[in-house]
């Protein structure tokens, strides 16, 4: 599992996170909500091995990942805009972590059709980028995180670049993948909907502190 214990990430004067305590279980979706501005990126950054730490630890399953390279550190990434490869295929997008490792290429294949099913992008193999919806595009983005299968995935407002009815259609398919491949992640956010659609824990952030934390259904009262 994953445990961070008394981060604090400061800039200058300001720490942009301030002693965040958080523990996220095997399975589980945790997501931050928060105010643009309350240090959720740089939260998940420093999660990454992306931000140094100031003070604090982050550890998985007791090992402490200071010193922990991000590509070492058993994550998969999947920030707003999906960031695929514009001049690479669907297929070669989703193989590309795969064939960095130098995984054969037949077994290649057969990860490739089965995170596509997942996804719901069966046959897609050969478009470009360019040619998807945004709401597709999310969605390789997603099968290119899951392919080496990460031990924990990140997320930073993955369905926010979305309009409100893609965002919507997604949400409910991307909280059933994540369940269906058994992800353990940790996504930010300040959509509350988006939040709500796709997490099973919830950490409320304000100005670098996590000020409330547990099952979403304690945590959240309307106001
Ligand atoms: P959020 O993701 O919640 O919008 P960020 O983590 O991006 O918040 O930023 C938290 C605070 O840290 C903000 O005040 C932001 O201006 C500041 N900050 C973020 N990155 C840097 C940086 N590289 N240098 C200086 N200040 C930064
Ligand atoms: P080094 O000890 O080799 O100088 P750093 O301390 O700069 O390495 O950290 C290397 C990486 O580990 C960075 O990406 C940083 O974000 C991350 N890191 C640093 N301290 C911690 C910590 N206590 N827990 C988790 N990650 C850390």
């Amino acid at each position: 599992m994953l445990q961070l214990t008394d981060v604090t990430v400061r800039y200058g004067d300001t720490a942009a996170v301030d002693e965040v305590t958080l523990a996220l279980e095997p399975g589980q979706v945790l997501a931050v909500l928060g105010p643009s501005g309350c240090g959720k990126s740089t939260l998940l950054r420093a999660v990454a091995g992306l931000e140094p730490l100031t003070s604090g630890s982050v550890s998985w399953a007791g090992a402490d990942l200071v010193g922990v390279p991000t590509h070492k550190r058993g994550f998969a990434l999947m920030f707003q805009d999906g960031q695929l490869f514009a001049h690479l295929t669907v297929a070669r997008n989703v193989a590309y972590a795969l064939r960095l490792r130098r995984t054969p290429s037949a077994r290649v294949a057969t990860r490739v059709r089965e995170l596509l099913d997942l996804v719901g992008l069966a046959g897609y193999d050969d478009r470009l980028p360019g040619t998807l919806s945004g709401g597709e595009r999310q969605r390789v983005a997603l099968a290119r995180a899951l392919a080496v299968e990460p031990r924990l995935i990140l997320l930073d407002e993955p369905l926010s670049a979305l309009d409100a009815t893609l965002r919507e259609r997604l949400a409910g398919d991307l909280r059933e993948i994540l369940h269906a491949a058994g992800t353990t992640a940790l996504l930010v956010t300040h959509d509350h909907d988006e939040a709500f659609a796709l997490a099973d824990r919830l950490a409320v952030m304000r100005a670098g502190r996590v000020v409330q934390q547990g099952a979403i259904d304690e945590v959240w009262r309307e106001p």
